[in-house]
């Protein structure tokens, strides 16, 4: 786990209780606002459609202030250019892609700190489904925003990384504290369960989230946000130490990020 990773520093307002808000945007992908009422400030996470966030803003009454970008693909930085000419928000995401995220004001890196409302957003580097992703980290507020890094039930695809790079962003994300709520960037959560189920059909705790998965879907009701204990106990991506699935893809006495990177080929093609 790295140093920053984790650390609560105390922030000026600790608990400080920020009001967070779920956007459905694009066919699968979700984007978070959450607002601070003492300071009125707002951010978004990811920016994949103007439309439906501006009117989640104007809903709530909010005006945008910062933009939290994860990576640099289309579907999450789409919106970047229209937001910021509205509202005049600030583009925060990684330096590393900088050519490649419309409109960025500020580039992070990892170990870098956001002020936010009176709290902190640690940024965490989580390369491997892009070399620049991170992820952003409230530790007083218990969240984690993971992009397109860790999935509910799975992972990103590895396009500009390699297994082990991504999995050492997953062990990371992993030694997180348990209770902390994790968003990620799309809804994959019922075609990861599946797959899962499919690598350890035996794990009690992965048959009932996926039974979960598929009423909160009925419902019309989001699979996230989710706890990272939740995770842990049936996320295949975080568990390449089970025995289990160990025994399905007949990979013993070899290092977790081989066992990750065979999973992740099996998904590849599932
Ligand atoms: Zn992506
Ligand atoms: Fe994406």
């Amino acid at each position: 786990m790295k140093a920053n990773a984790g650390v609560c520093e105390p922030a000026a307002e600790p608990q400080s209780k920020f009001d967070f808000r779920l956007v459905r945007c694009r066919t699968d992908n979700y984007a978070v606002l959450f607002h601070d009422p003492e300071s009125g400030e707002t951010a978004l996470v990811d920016a994949p459609e103007f439309g439906p966030v501006d009117a989640a803003l104007q809903e709530a009454g909010w005006t945008l202030t910062h933009v939290l970008i994860t990576h640099h693909h289309a579907d999450h930085v789409a919106a970047n250019e229209e937001l910021k000419a509205k509202y005049g928000a600030t583009i925060i995401g990684p330096e590393k892609n900088r050519g490649q995220i419309p409109g960025l004001d500020r580039g992070v890196k990892d170990g870098d700190k956001i002020t936010f409302g009176g709290d902190v957003i640690d940024v965490l580097a989580v390369p491997g489904h892009t070399l620049g992703h991170v992820a952003y980290y409230m530790c007083n507020s218990k969240v984690v925003f993971t992009g397109d890094t860790l999935f509910s039930l799975g992972c990103g695809r590895i396009f500009e990384g390699d297994a082990e790079t991504m999995w050492h962003s997953l062990d990371m994300l992993r030694h997180l504290p348990e209770d902390t709520l994790m968003y990620c960037g799309h809804e994959y959560t019922l075609n990861n369960g599946e797959f899962a189920l499919t690598v350890e059909p035996r794990n009690k705790d992965l048959q009932r989230r996926v039974e979960e998965v598929r009423w909160l879907l009925r419902e019309g009701r989001p699979t996230i946000p989710v706890s990272i204990g939740q995770e842990k106990k049936t996320n295949p991506f975080l568990r390449p130490d089970s025995a289990e699935i160990r025994d399905v893809l007949d990979m013993h006495g070899v290092e977790n990020w081989r066992v990750f990177g065979a999973l992740r080929e099996r998904k590849d093609h599932f």
